[in-house]
């Protein structure tokens, strides 16, 4: 709990009880978490507007980063330490469970370098895998 406060306040985040819920939320959750996963956990007494705002501020100061979402929903996972108040830094691939519809983040595999001819400038390239998961094969 002491971390987490911390984290926010290194950040100039404002600590109001909801923020330091969502955040302990990412903190335990092994994959992603979307919009309706949050109203359903600890969203029951905030409006869509507090959930959305806290979201926006913990993506722009690192702490979380969209994921890919079968349904192209927005759908958020913790950013692991690496990431600064200014900028992301990771570059991992994602999977998608087409079983349970989860997006988990793959830390260890890399988001392969691209080069293109032609006079095309890359700005972000992403890598999405689609699959089922450990726990769906295990059913
Ligand atoms: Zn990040
Ligand atoms: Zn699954
Ligand atoms: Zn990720």
């Amino acid at each position: 709990m002491v971390a987490l406060k911390q984290k926010l306040e290194e950040r100039g985040l404002r600590k109001t009880a909801f923020r330091i819920e969502l955040l302990t939320l990412f903190t335990q959750t092994k994959s992603s978490l979307s919009i309706e996963d949050i109203k359903s956990s600890v969203g029951k007494t905030s409006d869509k507007v507090t959930i959305y705002r806290a979201l926006d501020a913990f993506e722009k100061s690192g702490l979380i980063h969209r994921v890919p979402d079968k349904a192209n929903l927005a759908r958020y996972a913790l950013c692991h330490n690496e990431c600064k108040p200014e900028a992301h830094s990771h570059n991992h691939a994602h999977f998608i469970c087409t079983v349970c519809d989860e997006t988990f983040c793959i830390e260890n595999v890399e988001v392969p370098k691209i080069h293109l001819k032609q006079g095309y400038k890359i700005n972000s390239s992403t890598l999405t895998l689609e699959g089922s998961c450990p726990s769906c094969q295990s059913a």
